[in-house]
């Protein structure tokens, strides 16, 4: 599960996170949704610690994000510890962000290889399923730049299962898709969120996606959460006017 509570961050004068809080249950999928700028994408960078927050606590699983336990205390992870914490969560960005000059299949492996120090054959039949997965079998040993974007955000997507994270952090997997290629993209997150074990937070401007796929939805509004429960209790237009107006903007 994972645990947001009262996260505050700021950047100099500008108050972009003011004590955000909420629950996601293990297993779960939870849509974040709201206006550009309302601190998405900073709530999620902060959970995978690629920034630092200012205050408040974000709890993944047993852990508590920038920080271990000795004996009833908490200390400050060192920046080899913060990276071993780090591959506990995977995170799935707008713009892919696969090594351009590695084959898929390599893309796959590197990580499960080079950081979690496992075996070359069994990495490689592990990826090899999870391609089969997204429906990509037959592209293993091309490379990034010769697949369409979906296709790369499906790779992208099995990238991050490849490391078997306890948590998957989506920041608009589909937005700087051809729209002809968003469908392809959010039915392996669908399938992702049918059938894994793993826990998933996706901020996503695909409100059909949140409706349908999610657990629960946050909706985030000017560095707080303004309502967060059942999709259909938050996407209500009548709940308040800022949902009101995304619905309407997003429709
Ligand atoms: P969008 O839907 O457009 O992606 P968002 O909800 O993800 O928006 P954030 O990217 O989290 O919004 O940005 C929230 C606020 O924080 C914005 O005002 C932005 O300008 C500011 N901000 C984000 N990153 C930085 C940074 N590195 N330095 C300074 N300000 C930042
Ligand atoms: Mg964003």
């Amino acid at each position: 599960s994972v645990d947001v509570s009262d996260v505050h961050k700021r950047y100099h004068h500008n108050e972009v996170l003011k004590g955000v809080s909420f629950h996601v249950p293990a297993n779960t999928v939870t849509s974040v949704l709201g206006p550009s700028g309302s601190g998405k994408s900073t709530l999620l960078r902060s959970i995978n610690r690629l920034i630092p927050i200012d205050s408040g606590l974000i709890r993944v699983g047993d852990n508590i994000i920038g920080y271990e336990e000795r004996g009833g205390k908490y200390y400050e992870l060192s920046d080899r510890d913060l990276c071993r914490q780090r591959q506990r969560i995977g995170m799935v960005f707008q713009n892919f962000n696969l090594f351009p000059h590695k084959t898929v299949l390599a893309n796959l492996v590197e990580g499960p290889q080079v950081v979690l120090g496992r075996p070359k054959r069994e990495t490689e039949e592990e990826a090899r399923e999870l391609l089969a997965s997204v429906g990509l079998a037959a592209k293993a040993d091309e490379y990034p730049g010769q697949l369409s974007g979906g296709q790369q955000q499906r790779v992208a997507i099995a990238r991050a299962l490849a490391m078997k994270p306890e948590l998957i952090l989506f920041d608009e997997p589909t937005s700087a898709l051809d729209p002809e290629l968003v469908g392809e993209v959010l039915d392996v997150m669908r399938r992702l969120a049918e059938d894994s074990s793993t826990t998933m937070i996706v901020v996503t401007h695909e409100i059909a996606f949140a409706r349908d796929v999610s657990d629960q939805v946050v909706f985030m509004a000017d560095g707080v959460v303004e309502a967060s429960g059942p999709a259909r209790e938050v996407l209500d237009p009548e709940r308040s006017p800022r949902i009101k107006s995304f619905l309407m903007r997003s429709t």
